[in-house]
């Protein structure tokens, strides 16, 4: 694997996607930069755990994905980015007529801007390193669409379409761009998602599982934080040295409907 020695910073990770990346990260060889807005005293813990638990170096870096110079200072903290994973990402459920602005602004500042910031900072570390991998999370959402979801689905298409011009900017470098687009996966960002769409459709949260959230996954099941760890690393070592510029869908099917 490629990835051993590298230094991977994953944004959002102290909890969901971000982590399961970090840890699966970890796991290849890489040392790993673990990020989120808070500063406690766990978010350092889950790093020393990774730390022991692989063997590897993991650091824990508060930064506000909302803000462009913490995102760019999460960079320059970090000192070396071999491989930037732009994952941090909230959701929020409303009409677009009723959409409120506030969180309009942080899901598009968070989902889509961040990973501007990001990736203008770390490209030129990785080209002075003479490699490097981006890897940005979209989402199923960053090819298809759904309703009451505006910004989200703004933001993702946003970063699927971000990720094209990156890859082509560096193409003939040895630098990939490439987005991973999960289906459902059950992390705290899910979770969170139950009880707004349990009002708005009147249904159990049985219900909601499976008549709305999986309904558009064909294999009835979510997507787990380490299948999506294993694509990042796939994605990061030298077997995908020529996939860039594109899409990688974990959806259980549901971009094939
Ligand atoms: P999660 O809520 O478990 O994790 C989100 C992470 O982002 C957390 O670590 C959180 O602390 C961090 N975060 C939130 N706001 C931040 C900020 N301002 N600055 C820094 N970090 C911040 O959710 P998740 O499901 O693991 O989502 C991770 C990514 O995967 C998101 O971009 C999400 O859109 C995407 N995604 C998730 C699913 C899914 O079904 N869970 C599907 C498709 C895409």
């Amino acid at each position: 694997m490629s990835v051993s020695g590298k230094t991977a910073v994953v944004t959002g990770s102290n909890s969901g996607i971000g982590l399961g990346v970090a840890r699966e990260l970890a796991k290849a060889g890489a040392n790993v930069v673990l990020n989120s807005f808070t500063d406690r005293d766990e978010d350092h813990a889950i790093a020393a755990e990774i730390a022991k638990e692989f063997g590897v170096e993991a650091r824990y870096i508060k930064a506000d994905m909302s803000k462009g110079d913490e995102c760019r200072a999460l960079i320059e903290q970090a000192g070396t980015c071999d491989i930037l994973v732009n994952n941090a990402g909230i959701q929020f459920v409303s009409p677009i007529d009723e959409f409120p602005q506030d969180k309009w602004d942080a899901i598009i500042a968070i989902n889509m801007n961040s990973a501007y910031h990001t990736t203008a900072a770390a490209l030129p570390k990785m080209r002075a390193a003479g490699w490097g991998r981006v890897i940005n999370i979209a989402s199923a959402h960053g090819l298809t669409a759904s309703p009451y979801k505006s910004a989200y689905v703004a933001a993702k298409h946003g970063v699927v379409g971000m990720t094209k011009v990156v890859a082509l900017e560096t193409a003939e470098e040895p630098i990939t761009a490439n987005a991973i687009c999960p289906g459902y996966v059950l992390t705290p960002l899910v979770e969170a998602q139950i009880p707004d769409t349990m009002k708005e459709y009147n249904m159990s949260r049985d219900e909601v599982i499976k008549n709305v959230m999986l309904a558009r996954q064909p294999s009835k099941e979510f997507a787990t934080v380490e299948q999506l760890g294993g694509t990042v690393a796939f994605l990061a070592s030298d077997a995908a040295a020529q996939i860039t510029g594109t899409t990688i869908s974990v959806d259980g099917g549901w971009t094939a409907l």
